[in-house]
């Protein structure tokens, strides 16, 4: 029997109406049925909460800017950590698998979390086109579309100058490999701080990279074709630019950043299930904050609610991070009270879980020099 669908309501101020009849008290919203969304009918292998739907669906707006390509019809969506590993894993693979995409056109379906869903929207919405591509331009453009989102942004650091196996040659691979995702992102960073995006999106659709079976010299053809020189001068140039760091999309929305000069640090939440900064499984989560410290500084850590817990992260050091505990990151466990934490002067993000999805407002304050 088909399972009952749900259309997401466009109201955004009652998400899952129907699901969970407006509430706001019901943290997750069942496994076992099919939610509609305006680019997207998920199917949750696990329940599916918070404002995880809305995400999902403006992501798939954000990816369908980004890339140029429009969505054509809906997107199947296998949601959840149990239908990755059920669907994406091969027979006799032992290796972790994030997610996967598979089929074209209509029947295209992809299998992702929370975590990897953006990086599988990014072939969902390419194989509804047809295309799929060598994996040095396919994996490199869904991280660098779609890698470490919802919840951060994507920082590409890769020593080029250094790298054995370069673009000219890893762009003819047939079989994927772990060197296709962190390069691939990091050249196409490149290339399109060179030929702007656009162009490089217009390469990235080119019908000769769909070739069956693939053909090494049409790769290299279209290459100059759009950007007027071969891969292996290109490769070159890519090498010479050494170490330079890529950051795409935010850390955090403006009204999310801190300031940073006050005694006392608050963030301040509320756990609504109805809304869209509110996300999971696993567990729960809020969007992140984000605090820049121009100094170091010993930092009191206490939240008010006793069930949450705190994650900060290092973002990025101006002088680059140094070594010890003060260049970490950072866990505050659920129910273990207040914390001394020492943090570099450094940019940090800092994320509020709820693992036992208990709803309303918490406070989070960092302390300076509690004497
Ligand atoms: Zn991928």
């Amino acid at each position: 029997m088909a399972a009952p669908t749900h259309r997401l309501p466009t109201n955004r101020g009652c998400l899952l109406a129907v699901a969970l009849a407006c509430s706001g008290d019901v943290a997750c919203a069942p496994s076992d049925e099919v939610f509609e969304t305006q680019q997207l009918d998920v199917r949750p292998g696990e329940e599916i909460c918070g404002g995880t739907l809305v995400s999902l669906d403006e992501e798939s707006s954000r990816i369908s800017q980004t890339i140029r390509l429009e969505w054509s019809s809906r997107l199947q969506f296998g949601f959840g950590e149990e239908l990755v590993a059920d669907e994406c894993m091969g027979a006799g693979e032992i290796e972790e698998v994030a997610g996967c995409a598979r089929g074209f056109g209509g029947d295209t379906e992809v299998f992702a979390d929370l975590f990897s869903s953006s990086h599988e929207l990014v072939h969902g919405l390419r194989r509804m086109h047809g295309l799929r591509g060598p994996p040095f331009f396919s994996e490199g453009l869904a991280e660098l579309v779609g890698s470490r989102r919802p919840f951060s942004a994507q920082v590409l650091v890769v020593d080029a100058s250094a790298v054995v196996r370069g673009p000219a040659e890893l762009a003819f691979d047939v079989e994927v490999s772990e060197e296709h995702y962190r390069l691939g992102a990091h050249f196409l960073a490149w290339l399109s701080d060179r030929e702007g995006e656009d162009a490089v999106m217009a390469f990235l659709r080119d019908p000769t990279f769909e070739l069956e079976p693939p053909e090494p010299v049409a790769v290299a053809d279209a290459f100059r074709v759009h950007f007027g020189d071969d891969l292996v001068a290109a490769d070159q140039q890519w090498r010479s630019t050494a170490s330079v760091r890529y950051d795409r999309g935010q850390w955090c929305a403006e009204d999310n950043w801190l300031d940073p000069d006050a005694t006392e640090i608050v963030v301040a939440g509320d756990f609504d299930f109805a809304a869209s900064d509110t996300l999971g499984p696993p567990g729960l989560h809020h969007l992140p904050s984000c605090l820049a410290l121009s100094e170091p500084a010993t930092l009191r850590v206490d939240i008010d609610v006793d069930e949450l817990d705190v994650n900060i992260g290092l973002i990025g050091c101006p002088d680059g991070a140094g070594t010890g505990a003060a260049f970490h990151d950072k866990f505050v466990e659920a129910g273990t009270g207040p914390q001394e934490l020492e943090f570099g002067a450094c940019q940090w993000w800092i994320r509020i879980g709820n693992p036992q999805g208990v709803s309303g407002p918490y406070r989070l304050t960092l302390t300076r020099d509690p004497m």
